[in-house]
């Protein structure tokens, strides 16, 4: 079993809970010697995992979390780009209707050895490479988290509800005199142009 540290050079301080007893490989772990030994080296990782075994437990997220990223190495360090796809429920943050739908994030990191002692700092913001191991966990943790941070829309154009009756006008138009709200919001416009 190998000791995962933490590294100052770490964006997230947390590392991922291990899942307990299982004795095969753990997820999101990629072996990055290969990569470190020969520039220009590429690898695909398409995996799916069980948020929860890499530390997401949010009641939003309703499925696994599906990584498919490449890895490049540089003489420096290991750019990775790709997609997470997270199936998630919740309620519109417009009319408050059931919403249920997959969010796709592009990814575009770097990971990189930890300066040792007395080396310059590294330039580029980028994840640990521990061990000759990549851990993608705590990068798909956070960007999983962030990215369904904020209530989906049922649709784009979700009108809501009417800011003076409440009424969902999706289903039925009310006969509220919307232009006075949007009247004040001009006003407050001009005066901020002004
Ligand atoms: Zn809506
Ligand atoms: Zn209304």
């Amino acid at each position: 079993m190998t000791e995962l540290r933490r590294s100052d050079t770490s964006r997230s301080d947390r590392e991922a809970p291990t899942p307990a007893g299982k004795g095969g490989r753990l997820p999101l772990l990629v072996n990055a010697v290969e990569l470190q030994r020969t520039p220009g080296a590429r690898k695909h990782i398409s995996e799916v995992v069980v948020a929860r075994d890499i530390g997401v437990d949010h009641p939003a997220i309703a499925g696994d979390i599906e990584v498919e990223v490449d890895l490049e190495s540089t003489l420096d360090d290991i750019g990775l780009t790709g997609t997470l796809a997270v199936a998630r429920t919740g309620h519109c943050r417009r009319c408050l209707k059931p919403v249920a739908d997959v969010v796709t994030i592009e990814v575009d990191e770097r990971y990189a050895e930890p300066p040792r002692p007395g080396d310059a700092p590294l330039v580029i913001e980028s994840f640990p490479i521990k061990n000759g191991q990549l851990d993608l966990r705590p990068m798909v943790r956070d960007e999983v988290l962030l990215a369904t941070e904020e209530s989906p829309l049922c649709r784009p154009d979700c009108p809501g509800l009417c800011p003076i009756c409440g009424r969902d006008v999706s289903l039925e138009p009310c006969d509220c005199d919307i232009a006075l709200v949007d009247e004040r919001w001009s006003v407050l416009d001009q005066l901020r142009n002004d």
